[in-house]
């Protein structure tokens, strides 16, 4: 099979670079753009920036000039695929223009998330929602679209919360966040911030933990996104930490439930079918740890190549239902690897490759 070309938008910062870290060996897509500010532009990606990930910039990338953000990429495809971690005011301005030149924008950032008509994905939570494409297209006159994933810290929380709702139902939700360093992008808070310290503020973020369940957790009713009638309240901290968010949930259910049963609904939950056909799906998606002082970032961020949600300390919650506590890798399954998910997905589903798959 020939492979998908795809463009990574912002390829330089902190999600841009796991952008290609792990594109590099993908079965499906390959990094034939690269895009960065004119700080960056010009130069072959391999020099001037400033590698984070784990061994040397991928050869397969490493020669590519870095381009000015525009519509001049030239990426072939029917549609032609760009995958962003631009920054906000960029992506506000770019992500449109792409999607209404044909572009599939395949998006980690935070703009579009809670537009009415454009899927927010996780392919484990609400595969369905992709319904949303034709009427985002036919809305805005795009020949392209938009498809966007959570935030970091919403996806470290969604899944107990989805298994929960699946099995007795969700009322209500009481979030309080730990979130690593990485979140906040390169060079990110000043060392000297976090050393020793929690920062009980990450602007914006405690309204994105309180809207985007509502709509992952919701329906596509009749070409309309529907949000789930659950209440949220959050508070998002920045913790110590390099990688990893760790969310502490107590949870209102509809239907009332032990702790066993909880944990019951945890271990018998499957992923949905078509998850099976995404290459990058990892054999256990979510682990549950009966030790007491689990999970950890730095012991439980990596499980699953960095895509599985581990889960402990499912209790009775002696002021709502039940409480647990869960932890992803905030840029891996919370950034480029969900991205890179939603992207396989929209293969199997037919949205992009069709040149390639079908
Ligand atoms: P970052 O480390 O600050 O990287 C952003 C990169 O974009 C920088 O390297 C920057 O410049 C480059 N850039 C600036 N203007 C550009 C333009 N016009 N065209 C192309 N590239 C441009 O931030 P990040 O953490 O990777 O976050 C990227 C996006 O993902 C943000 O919208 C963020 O909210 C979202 N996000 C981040 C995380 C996370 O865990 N970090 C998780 C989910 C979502 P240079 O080329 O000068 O290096």
């Amino acid at each position: 099979m020939k492979k998908i070309p795809v463009g990574v938008l912002g390829a330089t910062g902190t999600v841009g670079q796991r952008f290609v870290q792990l594109l590099a060996d993908h079965p499906w897509f390959e990094v034939v753009a690269v895009t960065g500010s004119e700080r960056t532009a010009g130069r072959p990606y391999g020099e001037g920036i400033n590698w984070m990930m784990p061994g040397e910039v991928p050869t397969t990338t490493a020669g590519l000039t870095v381009q000015p953000t525009g519509l001049e990429l030239d990426i072939p495809g029917d549609p032609p695929v760009v995958f962003s971690a631009l920054p906000t005011s960029d992506a506000h301005d770019w992500e449109p223009k792409f999607a209404a030149a044909g572009y599939a924008v395949i998006t980690n950032t935070s703009v579009f998330r809670m537009t009415p008509n454009v899927p927010l994905l996780i392919p484990e939570i609400n595969p369905d929602h992709t319904e949303l494409i034709p009427i985002q297209r036919a809305e805005n006159k795009w020949s392209g679209f938009i498809v966007a994933s959570p935030n970091c810290s919403t996806t470290s929380a969604i899944l107990p919360l989805k298994v929960f709702q699946a099995a007795f139902g969700v009322r209500a939700a009481i979030l309080t966040t730990m979130q690593a360093i990485s979140g906040a992008g390169y060079p990110g808070v000043a060392s000297l911030d976090i050393h020793d310290n929690v920062i009980p503020y990450i602007g914006g973020e405690d309204e994105k933990l309180q809207n985007e369940p509502k709509k992952l957790l919701g329906d596509v009713r009749d070409g309309r996104m529907v949000l789930a009638d659950i209440a949220v309240s959050a508070q998002a901290n920045r913790v110590p930490v390099v990688d990893g968010h760790l969310a502490s949930v107590s949870v209102k259910l509809e239907r009332q439930a032990t702790a066993d049963e909880a944990i019951e609904a945890l271990r018998a939950w499957r992923p949905p079918a078509i998850c099976a056909q995404l290459p990058s799906t990892p054999t256990d998606l979510l682990i549950y740890r009966d030790e007491p002082d689990r999970p950890q970032p730095r012991r439980d961020r990596d499980a699953g190549d960095g895509l599985a949600w581990t889960v402990g300390k499912v209790r009775e919650c002696p002021v709502l239902d039940i409480r647990y506590l869960a932890l992803t890798h905030n840029t891996l399954r919370g950034a480029a690897s969900g991205s890179l998910l939603n992207a396989e997905l929209l293969v199997v589903q037919g949205y992009i490759g069709n040149n390639h798959m079908h």
